[in-house]
C-alpha cells in the first residue's frame, strides 16, 4: 500500500494504450488520480488509428475501481486532449507526454516525411499537450509535466537521426518550461526509459525484454508527478529497476585572451586542456554557463 496518493488530481497520459503509457496510467489511477487515457491507436510506425487501445486501458482502470476516460486524438491536437480532461474532470494537474512512434532509417536514406512525422509526434505533440495545459496550471499555480526522451537522443544512435533530434529536443523544451514554470509551482522533468514494448520487442533479445517491465519505470514517473516531489528540470535514466539522474559536465576549459587574436594553432596546442575533465564543473543554468565568460569580461586581460 503506497502512502503517496493522487486523490483529487487529474492526469493526462498520452500514448497510454500500450507499453509505458499504459503502465503510468494504471499506476496513477490505482493511487487515486483521475486519468485521461489518450491514444491514437495506430501502429508503431505512425500508421492507422483505432479507439480500442485507449478503451482497453480505461476498462482496466474502471474494473480496478479507478476513474478514467479515453481520448483518441493525436498528440498534435493537445487542445482536444486537454478539453477531454476539462469536460470529464474539470481541470488538469499532471501531463505525462509519452506517445511515440519510430521511423528508423539511416540518415543517408531518411526522407523528409520520416523526419517530419517523428518531429511532429514527439516534439510538436509534447509541446501541444503541454501548451494547452499550461494556462490551467499557471492559473492554479500547480502542475507536473513529464517529457519522455531516450538514451538514443542523449547519446546518439545509428539509424535514428529523426528520433534522436526529436528526443533531445524534448529535453531542451523541458529545461525551458522548468524555468518558466518555476514561480508557478509547475515542475517539468524528463525521463529516458528502457522497457519492453512494441517499440523494442523487435530489436532486443527475449531474455533482456523479460527483465524490462514497463512497471519498473512508472514509480519514478509517479514520484516526479507527486505534489511532495521538489524535483524540477531533472533528467533521469530509468529501466529494470535502475533509476539515475544525469547532469551536464564541463571541463575547466582554457582561457585565451579574447582581446588579442589567437589562431587555430593556439586552439590545437591547448586541446588537451580544453578537453580535460579532471577539473570539471556542472553548470545548471545559462547564468552558471556564462560565468567564465562574464568573469573574463570583468577582467579583460585574463588569459594567455
Ligand atoms: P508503445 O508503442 O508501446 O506505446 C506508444 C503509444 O503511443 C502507442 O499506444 C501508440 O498508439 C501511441 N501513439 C503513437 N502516436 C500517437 C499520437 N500521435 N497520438 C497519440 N498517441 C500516439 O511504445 P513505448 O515503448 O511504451 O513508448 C512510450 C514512449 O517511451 C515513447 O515516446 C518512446 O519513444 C519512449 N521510449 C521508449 C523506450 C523503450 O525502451 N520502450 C526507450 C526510450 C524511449
Amino acid at each position: 500500500m503506497s502512502a503517496l496518493r493522487f486523490d483529487g488530481r487529474v492526469a493526462i497520459v498520452t500514448g497510454a494504450g500500450n507499453g509505458l503509457g499504459r503502465s503510468h496510467a494504471l499506476l496513477l489511477a490505482s493511487l487515486g488520480a483521475k486519468v485521461v487515457v489518450n491514444d491514437l491507436g495506430g501502429g508503431a510506425h505512425g500508421d492507422g488509428k483505432s479507439s480500442s487501445a485507449a478503451d482497453k486501458v480505461v476498462a482496466e482502470i474502471i474494473a480496478a475501481g479507478g476513474q478514467a476516460v479515453a481520448n483518441y486524438d493525436s498528440v498534435e491536437n493537445g487542445q482536444a486532449i486537454v478539453q477531454t480532461a476539462l469536460d470529464a474532470f474539470g481541470t488538469v494537474d499532471i501531463v505525462i507526454n509519452n506517445a511515440g512512434i519510430l521511423r528508423d532509417v539511416s540518415f543517408a536514406k531518411m526522407t523528409q516525411a520520416d523526419w517530419d512525422l517523428i518531429l511532429k509526434v514527439h516534439l510538436t505533440g509534447s509541446m501541444s499537450v503541454s501548451h494547452a495545459a499550461w494556462p490551467i496550471m499557471r492559473e492554479k499555480a500547480y502542475g507536473r509535466i513529464i517529457m519522455t526522451t531516450s538514451a538514443a537522443g542523449i547519446y546518439g544512435n545509428f539509424g535514428q537521426a529523426n528520433y534522436c533530434a526529436a528526443k533531445l529536443g524534448l529535453a531542451g523544451l523541458a529545461n525551458c518550461l522548468a524555468e518558466e514554470g518555476r514561480s508557478k509551482n509547475i515542475h517539468v522533468n524528463t525521463i529516458a526509459p528502457l522497457a519492453a514494448s512494441r517499440l523494442t520487442e523487435t530489436i532486443m533479445p527475449p531474455d533482456l525484454l523479460a527483465m524490462l517491465k514497463p512497471e519498473a519505470v512508472s514509480p519514478l514517473v509517479a514520484w516526479l508527478c507527486h505534489e511532495d516531489c521538489p524535483e524540477t528540470k531533472g533528467l533521469f535514466e530509468v529501466g529494470a529497476g535502475y533509476i539515475a539522474k544525469l547532469r551536464w559536465e564541463r571541463t575547466e576549459g582554457y582561457q585565451f585572451n579574447g582581446l588579442k587574436p589567437f589562431s587555430v594553432d593556439d586552439v590545437a596546442r591547448r586541446w588537451s586542456t580544453i578537453t580535460d575533465f579532471s577539473q570539471s564543473t556542472h553548470p545548471t543554468s545559462t547564468t552558471e554557463s556564462f560565468m567564465p565568460i562574464m568573469e573574463k569580461a570583468n577582467h579583460p586581460s585574463l588569459g594567455g
